[in-house]
Parts: C-alpha cells; structure tokens; sequence
C-alpha cells in the first residue's frame, strides 16, 4: 500500500511543480506585469493549465486509486492515507468530467480580462470589460454543462469552491441567517451613529504597511516563507511550502483598509503556513474547502483584530506610528471606529453586521446569471437597484457597484462569495469551542500572541496554484 501511495504522491508532485509555476505567473500579473504582457501570459497559462489537467486525468492516477481504495482499512478513514486517497479521488472525478482544452482556453481569456478590469474600474467604465465578462459567463455555464445532471446550474461551481454544498442549501442558510441580520442592522441603524473620523485622517502607506507587518509577524506569518506587496484586489498565494505571499491595498487617507486586508490575508496565510510539509503538493495538503479558508482570515481580521483585548496591546504601538494622527484619540474612541456598524457599498469595508448582506446578493446574482435571468450587460443596473433595497444605498458610480471585485474577473462566475459567510460562521464556530477548551485565550490575545521567530520551521503548505482573496 505504501508504495502505491508513494507513487501516487509522485503523480501528483509533478503537477504541483506546474501549479507552482502557474502561482509564480499569476502572482507576477497581478503584482508586477506590464498591461501589454497579457497576451503572452494568457498563452502560457493556457498551456499549462492544459498540461495539468491532462496529468491530473491520467490514467495512471485512476488505477492507483482503484487499488489503494481495495486496500483501505474502511475503520480507519481518519488516517492520513485515507484522506489522501478520498481528496485525491474528489480531485480525480471533478477533472475527468471537464476535457483539458477547457482548461487552456478558459486560462488563456482570464489572463486578458484581469487587464481589462483593471482600466474598467480604473475609468469607472462597465463597458470595457462587459464583452469578455459574458465571454467568461458563457464559460461558466460551459463548465456547468459537463456535470449534468445537477440540481442547479450553479452546483458544480459552488461544490468546486464548497465541496458538498449546493444551491439549495446555501439558499436556506442564508434565509436564516437574513432574518436575524435585517432587524439587527435596523436596530443598530437606528442608534446614534459611530463616529470613525480617526481612521479618516492622512495615513502614510509606507507605515500603514511596517504597522501590519509587525502585527501578522505576531500573529505567526513567517516573512522567511512569505513576502507582501500591492495589488489593486488583496489576495494570498502559495508557491508551495517555502513561498505563501500575501498582497494588500492601501488608501492613504483611510487607516484600516490596509490594516485589515493585511490580517485578513495573514489569517489565510498563517492557514497554508501550517499544513504540513510532507503535504506539499499532494491533494491532501490543500485547504479543506474555501469557506474553512475564509474561517481562517476571518479568524484574524474580525474576531481577533477587531476584538479590544487584542487593542488594548496594540494601540499604543499603532498610536508611536502615527503620533500626530492619534495623540488625542483614545482607545474606546478608536476601538468604537473600527467596529462602528453602518451599511456601505463596499463589500470589503463592510462592518461584520452588514458584510454577508453583500456576500448575499452576489450569490444570487451569480445564480441569476447562469440561469440565464440577469444578462451581463444589466449587471450593473441590477446591481445598483438590489444596494438600493437592501442596503438603501446607490453607488454613484459602477467602480463602486460591480466593478468592485476582482472574482467574475479573475475566474468563473458561481460559487464565489459563499465562502465568506460560511467562513465567518466557521470563525465563530471555531473561536467559541477554543475558548471553551482554553478560557485563557482572550487574556493571550491582550499580550503579544506569537514571535515569528518562534514560528515552526517544520510547519508546511501547499496551495496547488490556488489563489485566494
Ligand atoms: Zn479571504
């Protein structure tokens, strides 16, 4: 069994150095690439995605599986070979379903729409980039098409991201979850409103960022397997088990869009950070799902980075970086602005009372468009009316309404956003039974948590050429 298993490994070691050279292109398109190198680009990771595809259906991989699944020890599905052989098969069947060629062309028309998205919102033009969108929507329900039968069209896209959840259940979930949330943000709405003045004063980005830096230093990012830059969306990805970079975006008159990008993409990292090392590129070294992603980033931006114990260490130190900004500002008044609720148009700066309302209505407005209800070109209206009467709000322009997120830009359209709020359902989840098993959690989020020095060198990551945002 355990050279079956070790060949298997091998398999898909091979395919992990392709998507680490698929990471190393994306990370340099998004960060570092001139606009006029999409065409190249867009033919190289065509080519390989291709390639992958092509090595991830090999026969070879199928029968191993066969054999390896004959000889588990069915008691023992907790075991690690257990759980390489059922990621892997999940792996397996997903591909063989979809030819390689999808693979190529779809690659190939996302690395010239990233370019055309940029200078969309950059021009705060839908225009510019709509052509290619219904381009990549006609992909989408292309990629849907291979699963058949399904319940819904958008299953294969969400089970893809989510794997088990449908449609259906995403659907009631979020029923649910509205029916506290509505009334809840009512109810906030209408208490007087959080002044957050402080955070909107002049901010340098170059010590926004040394501030971040040291804070996800502490909460065990290790900077000597990792790297952060700009980019125009924040996002995470892992080159393999020495290399997880992180990205965020600074605004120079607005302190916490820097500061919480920069958590939030820390908590994916820290994720990938800590799998471990002999998991490197095989199926079981990647992320359960992109909702137990998103707990994770979550985790670190929210309940930690927005909690007061957590402050109660770190304002001082963010008050000796911006002395002049903060001097007169105290810590309730600046714990009150960073947590103050009030309904926005941006998805990213939305507060944690109102931030699955936005995951909500992109969900169902993905649905809408594989199910053919909304076109493309009235994406932008439609976005438009559904802020207005969700949120009472109307984006003065659609940089701000669907030009926002970078995902229908930079991969398929479904299963894109459910992630978030099963990720911060998760997060609560998760926190509430730790500091069940370890009430001294709170205390230790008011000290310094961790040195990245102390961070385990054994530790390991694989993210198989996945970016996450
Ligand atoms: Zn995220």
């Amino acid at each position: 069994m355990n050279e079956r298993l070790a060949s298997l490994n091998d398999l898909y070691r091979e395919i992990s150095a392709i998507g680490h050279a698929q990471s190393v292109l994306y990370w340099d398109q998004a960060v570092n690439m001139p606009s006029q190198g999409s065409e190249g680009r867009g033919n190289s990771l065509g080519v390989l995605s291709r390639i992958a595809h092509e090595k991830r259906i090999d026969q070879r991989i199928g029968d191993l599986l066969k054999e390896l699944e004959s000889l588990e020890d069915k008691e023992d599905i907790h075991s690690e070979s257990a759980g390489m052989v059922r990621t892997a098969r999940i792996d397996y069947e997903r591909s063989a379903k979809v030819p390689p060629d999808f693979s190529q062309r779809f690659s190939k028309h996302l690395a010239n729409v990233n370019p055309k998205w940029v200078e969309a919102r950059k021009k705060d033009d839908f225009s510019i980039v709509s052509p290619l969108l219904t381009k990549t929507l006609d992909f989408s329900k292309e990629y849907s098409h291979y699963f058949e039968p399904y319940d819904h069209i958008g299953d294969p896209h969400i089970d893809r991201m989510d794997y088990g959840m449908k449609a259906d259940t995403i659907r009631a979930l979020f029923d649910r979850l509205r029916e506290g949330l509505v009334p809840l943000v009512k109810s906030i709405s209408s208490c007087e409103e959080i002044d957050d003045s402080c955070l909107r004063k002049h901010y340098p980005p170059s010590n926004q960022v040394l501030f971040s830096n040291e804070v996800i230093k502490d909460f065990g990012y290790d900077f000597s397997r990792g790297r952060q830059d700009n980019s125009p969306h924040p996002f995470t990805i892992g080159m393999g088990w020495g290399d997880v970079r992180i990205t965020v975006r600074t605004k120079e008159d607005y302190l916490a869009e820097e500061m919480f990008s920069a958590f939030h993409e820390a908590g994916h990292a820290i994720y990938e950070q800590g799998l471990k090392k002999e998991w490197d590129g095989i199926p079981l070294g990647r992320s359960v799902s992109y909702g137990v992603h998103e707990s994770q980033s979550r985790l670190w931006e929210n309940i930690i980075g927005r909690s007061y114990g957590f402050w109660e260490n770190y304002y001082p130190i963010l008050q000796a970086v911006f002395p002049r900004q903060l001097e007169n500002v105290d810590l309730d008044t600046y714990y009150r602005a960073i947590n103050r609720v009030k309904p926005g148009l941006i998805r990213t700066d939305a507060d944690e009372v109102t931030y699955n309302l936005h995951v909500m209505i992109r969900f169902d407005m993905e649905m809408d468009m594989l199910e053919g209800k909304l076109s493309v070109e009235d994406l932008p209206e439609a976005w438009h009316r559904r802020y207005e009467s969700d949120l009472g709000l109307k984006a003065a322009s659609d940089a701000d309404g669907c030009l926002q997120d970078i995902h229908w830009f930079h991969s398929m359209i479904g299963g894109q956003f459910q992630c978030y709020t099963l990720g911060n359902i998760m997060a609560s989840q998760f926190y509430e039974k730790a500091v069940s098993d370890h009430p001294e959690i709170p205390q230790h989020t008011a000290c310094l948590l961790y040195t990245s020095d102390a961070a385990d060198e054994e530790d390991s990551v694989d993210l198989g050429g996945r970016r996450i945002i």
